[in-house]
């Protein structure tokens, strides 16, 4: 009975990394050497559920918008890119440290009294003065580790758009306005690691970069503020846990005219889920100025006029969408009276249950015979096959069926299949939904059509 004082139907940071590591979303990196601090690796249902949050945004961003295409750029690229992206010089965040602990902080994540009165607000001890510290890894490239083989991992993803920019226009015609989207690993060497999956030294964006005419920026701004609250909508989150930030002028990043982040609540408060910046031309300008290659555009809508466009960009992390995911869809529900109990045990009173869009849902179906006997393996088996083409899917026999159903949930199961005795006779199976935990009867022919409306049509109760 004791374990169930643990259930208060709230998602905290602990139970959210402890269902991940239980259930085979996420592990800690290097585990049995005790953990790389800032990493992460993502086991059999978290890289299912990576692919699908990437898969859908790509959908979003490609498929459903005529005038933005794909690139795949590398992490590594030439040094100067990062001169000129004005990341050598300004992405650095102020580090403070504390004489007596050895703790670390960024300054800005001090309260400001501590910071007055220059303690540290562990331990009390001396805190040094701020200094600056750049946040990008280094590596070297060739045998010689000297200063001209000096690499960096990319600490955003934007630059590889940037610098293909005329590439994508001359290879596939794109006319202002346009966009670019990519999916792609970003590394920084954050002070700060903490909160799972939030803040990590090796994450993953999904960056969209909007070329833009100076002048109309501001519109498109506004414009994919817009786009980008409506995906969220269209996913399934509760709308009343994001909300808009503005940057206030004096916090903005070296080369945004405005910003605004899509904030998110997670269990340890409102932090940064996107962000949407209108980056100016500042990139572009850059570019041309440290290459010496020409960056305008030649406007043939508008006798051949020549800019430098002016980018909007949308900047989200994929990891940091994980996180979100989890958080969202976790819930606990006691479900004592509602006749779905499981049969063995009181602990089943409550179910801990991950609501995932179907569309994102690592397992879309479960197959699970009643017995084992009987040919009811066999024929739950054979549907499973008849599904695969479609679904993905599971295959469970074991214990008792209440118990499967409370792993499925946990798992984020949208929808089980129970197949029993009944199934023999006339060829019908249950169908279970994770929400309402309702069972209707459907013919096994109808399954796979059923399933696909079932996952259309599909609404959050709560
Ligand atoms: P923060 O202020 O939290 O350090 P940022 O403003 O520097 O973040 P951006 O440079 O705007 O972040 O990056 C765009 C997106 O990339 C963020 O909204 C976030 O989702 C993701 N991101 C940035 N840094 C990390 C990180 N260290 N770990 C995971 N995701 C990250």
């Amino acid at each position: 009975m004791a374990e169930l004082k643990e259930y208060t139907g709230k998602a905290t940071m602990e139970k959210i990394t402890s269902l991940a590591k239980r259930r085979g979303f996420v592990f800690q990196s290097s585990e049995i050497y005790g953990g790389q601090r800032g990493a992460w690796d993502y086991g059999p249902l978290g890289i299912e559920l990576k692919n699908r949050i990437a898969g859908t945004w790509w959908k979003e961003m490609t498929q459903l918008h005529d005038d933005i295409v794909g690139l795949d750029a590398s992490i590594l690229m030439h040094p100067r890119t990062w001169e000129a992206s004005g990341h050598v010089e300004n992405f650095t965040d102020p580090l403070v440290d504390c004489k007596k602990c050895k703790s670390r902080f960024r300054d800005d994540m001090i309260p400001e009294e501590n910071m007055k009165a220059k303690k540290c607000p562990d331990c009390g001890g001396e805190l040094t003065d701020p200094r600056n510290f750049n946040l990008m890894f280094k590596t070297h490239i060739g045998a010689a580790e000297d200063t001209a083989s000096v690499l960096y991992l990319r600490p955003e993803t934007a630059q590889g758009i940037y610098v293909n920019y005329k590439n994508i226009i001359q290879s596939n015609r794109m006319k202002i306005p346009f966009g670019i989207a990519q999916v792609g690993k970003a590394f920084r060497n954050e002070i700060v690691t903490k909160n799972f999956i939030f803040r990590t030294c090796e994450f993953e964006q999904l960056e969209m970069q909007y070329f833009v005419k100076p002048g109309e920026d501001e519109k498109w701004f506004d414009e994919w503020k817009n786009r980008r609250w409506e995906y969220y909508k269209k996913l399934g989150v509760k709308m009343d846990h994001l909300r808009w930030y503005q940057h206030p002028i004096d916090k903005r990043a070296h080369y945004a005219k405005d910003a605004y982040d899509i904030e998110y609540l997670f269990p340890m408060g409102w932090s940064e889920l996107e962000g949407v910046h209108n980056r100016s031309d500042y990139d572009l300008a850059r570019h041309a100025e440290y290459s010496g290659k020409d960056m305008q555009y030649i406007d043939q809508d508008d006798n051949n006029a020549r800019y430098t466009p002016y980018i909007i960009e949308t900047s989200a992390g994929l990891t940091r969408n994980v996180l979100m995911v989890l958080c969202d869809a976790y819930d606990e529900e006691k479900v004592a009276d509602k006749g779905d109990v499981a049969s063995e045990g009181s602990a089943d009173d409550w179910r801990t249950v991950l609501r995932f869009h179907p569309s994102l849902a690592p397992i879309t179906v479960a197959i699970l015979p009643l017995m084992k006997k009987d040919g009811l393996a066999e024929l739950a088996q054979d549907i499973r096959t008849e599904l695969k083409e479609d679904y993905s899917t599971d295959y469970d026999q074991a214990g008792a069926i209440g118990r499967r159903y409370r792993r499925q949930d946990e798992a984020g199961t949208p929808f089980c299949v129970t197949v029993d005795y009944q199934s023999k006779e006339d060829n019908t199976v249950t169908l279970r939904f994770r929400d309402s935990m309702e069972q209707v009867r459907v013919p096994r022919a109808e399954l796979a059509v059923r399933l696909k409306q079932e996952i259309k049509a599909y609404k959050r109760a709560n």
